[in-house]
């Protein structure tokens, strides 16, 4: 019977691990964690991450052949297959800060391995790490090998939060990258045969590790940049009087360049697309490659700029002054459908808002109040200047209120922020909540979920992302 055991239970360890189990029913598999807390809620009810689907996956297989364990050492030992899907975030310190893989994680998990194993094992790169990293994690397990054969594969994972579950049950691809030895090609054979179990043999993608270790900073890198390039089409629509729902359906219709990725938004989010560009600037520098840097660099630089793009239409729409304001804030998560807000945009707008002085009402169905005023009062590092991380005043935290429902949000405010395409602002009722607003009420629309047409009917004044303004 194969043993796995994944180091890291996270957004990415915790359901690739679960739908392993889920499919593979004669494999045995252990997900370990440092965080005892994170632990503990996993072999709770109350899951550490909110995913549809994944608590019926979890509890199908939880006690049968799907473990969660502080015991990291045992479990690692005792594995055949090791997966490390640690965290890889962006330096902030030191050669690189601000751009560069933070990859201590990374390392200390390595050392662990190649300290506690007693037999050989096939390690398993699921963190994304920059290219070339399964030659440094080599070089720690070959001088520690005792004699034992490690082989090391890239397995990047390319599920999206909140369809995780959609996403690993039927992937568009499975990539596995190993060393051109025998050794190597054989420890590809053994992860193909679980992916095997459920994944059509066409989509598994296996190639060498540079390649694998590189398609994943790749993908994510074109991925942010549909987004950035339909961002910056949405500032010309609005200075031209274009709607930007129309020209993406236009130019979406067109198979060379397909309809998905190609919503207009306040700005992209989430742990990955940031930290993996910068880790991909860095690498270009790092090889010379400064042009080829600085194009990757402008999509992170759009992204900033439709984020402040944002704020300042909502100051310069309320007569260029939001002190004292109210503002309600739908959605503080970084997409619908996940609890996660690292990185979200809205702690750019609401740090936007607040600076400028306004009272702010933030509602989201996921995200708890404590990470909310975590995210807000820590101190931001701008990828531009890492070494000056920009703190928020207590004073101007203490104008933040977070509620429980977005009528409550929007009680008495004089505009409304959607920063989340949750379903639920969709059916939202406008008449009834325009009718407890101070007036003139505004909408801002970050992520062009409502009717535009039908709230200005209501009376709203509407702006919503590269569409045309109120006339
Ligand atoms: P995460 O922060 O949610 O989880 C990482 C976990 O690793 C944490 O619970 C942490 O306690 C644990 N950990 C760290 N060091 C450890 C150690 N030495 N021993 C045991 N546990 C340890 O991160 P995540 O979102 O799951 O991402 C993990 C990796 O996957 C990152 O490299 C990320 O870039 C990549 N990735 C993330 C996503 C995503 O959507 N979140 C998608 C694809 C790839």
């Amino acid at each position: 019977m194969v043993k796995i055991c994944c180091i890291g239970g996270g957004y990415v360890g915790g359901p690739t691990m679960a739908v392993i189990a889920y499919k593979c029913p004669s494999v045995v598999v252990t997900v370990v964690d440092i965080s005892v807390q994170r632990i503990t809620a996993w072999n709770s009810n109350q899951l550490p991450i909110y995913e549809p689907g994944l608590d019926a996956v979890v509890k199908h297989c939880r006690g049968k052949n799907l473990f969660f364990s502080t015991e990291v050492e045992k479990h690692v030992a005792e594995a055949d297959i090791v997966f490390v899907s640690v965290n890889t975030p962006t330096k902030t310190q030191g050669l690189g800060a601000g751009k560069a893989a933070d990859l201590t994680y990374w390392e200390s998990a390595a050392r662990m391995i190649a300290d506690v194993s007693k037999s050989s094992k096939i390690v398993v790169e699921k963190s994304t790490v920059p290219v070339k990293t399964a030659e440094a994690i080599e070089k720690i397990l070959t001088h520690n090998s005792k004699g034992m054969d490690f082989q090391i594969l890239s397995n990047p994972e390319f599920l999206a939060e909140g369809t995780a579950i959609n996403d690993l049950f039927t992937p568009d691809r499975v990539l596995i990258g190993g060393r051109e030895t025998p050794g190597g090609q054989k420890a590809i054979k053994v992860l193909k045969d679980i992916y095997g179990q459920w994944v059509p043999e066409e989509r598994i993608i296996c190639t060498n590790l540079w390649s694998a270790e590189l398609s994943k900073l790749a993908a994510n890198a074109f991925l942010a940049q549909r987004i950035s390039s339909i961002n910056a089409m949405s500032a010309l629509c609005e200075a031209t009087g274009a709607d930007v729902l129309q020209v993406s359906h236009a130019i979406g219709k067109d198979s060379r360049i397909g309809s998905k990725f190609l919503n207009a938004s306040v700005g992209f989010g989430g742990s990955c697309f940031q930290k993996d560009i910068l880790n991909l600037v860095y690498i270009c520098e790092c090889n010379g490659l400064s042009e080829v840097a600085n194009y990757w660099k402008q999509v992170i630089e759009v992204n900033d700029y439709q984020k402040s793009r944002f704020v300042n239409r909502i100051v310069t729409s309320m007569f260029n002054t939001i002190s004292g304001k109210r503002i309600a804030i739908l959605g503080f998560s970084f997409k619908k459908d996940t609890g996660d807000t690292r990185e979200t945009p809205a702690i750019d707008v609401c740090r936007g808002l607040l600076g400028d002085q306004a009272q702010l009402n933030i509602y989201d169905p996921q995200v708890p109040e404590q990470q909310i005023h975590k995210d807000l009062s820590m101190p931001k590092y701008n990828w531009n200047y890492p070494i000056h991380p920009v703190s928020m005043c207590s004073d101007d935290l203490k104008q933040v209120r977070v509620v429980r429902t977005a009528y409550e949000a929007t009680k008495d405010a004089h505009g409304i922020c959607i920063l989340t395409e949750w379903d639920e602002f969709r059916s939202l009722n406008f008449q009834k909540i325009y009718d407890n607003m101070q007036k003139p009420a505004y909408v801002f629309d970050g992520r062009n979920v409502v009717d535009v047409e039908k709230l200005r009917q209501i009376g709203f004044i509407v702006y919503s992302i590269g569409k045309p303004l109120d006339p």
